[in-house]
């Protein structure tokens, strides 16, 4: 994989993977490319279809640290979309205004997706982070009154 890193002149060089350098040895004015080649007319790809660089945050875990998380639940979701818009991490999965479910990669625990889902039960709940799918799913509330 090729990449860049800053130089001592301010300028930017070439290396190769057996050269990529630690948090501590970037300096001010270096570029991290999030795709390889050519990003023309990226935005208008999804993202499975973009070619993420290794730098990216979109290729990167990003989420060990969370301690609770969002469990969703396909027989009462209407597909509103209300999550995908209001997630602050872009880790609500929509494809065809579907929604299909959460990105675990990205997902920092925050359960805004849970405050903003209007469905009654909602279609989103928080279950502790080590809760397995298929249990969240047996423990589900039923429709209030
Ligand atoms: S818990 Fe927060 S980060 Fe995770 S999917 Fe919901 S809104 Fe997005
Ligand atoms: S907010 Fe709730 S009902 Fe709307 S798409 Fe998301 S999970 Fe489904």
């Amino acid at each position: 994989m090729k990449g860049v890193c800053a130089t001592e002149k301010r300028g930017t060089k070439e290396i190769g993977s057996e050269e990529l350098v630690g948090w501590d040895a970037v300096t001010q004015g270096v570029v991290i490319n999030s795709f390889e080649g050519n990003a023309t007319n990226v935005a208008s790809l999804k993202q499975e279809e973009r070619n993420y660089s290794d730098f990216s945050s979109y290729t990167a875990t990003v989420a060990s640290w969370r301690v609770v998380k969002p469990v969703y639940n396909r027989d009462i979701c209407i597909d509103c979309q209300n999550c995908w818009v209001w997630c602050p991490d872009t880790s609500i999965i929509s494809r065809d205004k579907q929604m299909l479910g959460i990105d675990y990669d990205h997902c920092k625990g925050c359960s805004v997706c849970v405050e903003v889902c209007p469905t009654n039960p909602k279609s989103l709940l928080m279950f502790a982070e080590h809760e397995e799918i298929e249990k969240a799913l047996e423990s589900w509330p039923t429709k209030e009154k």
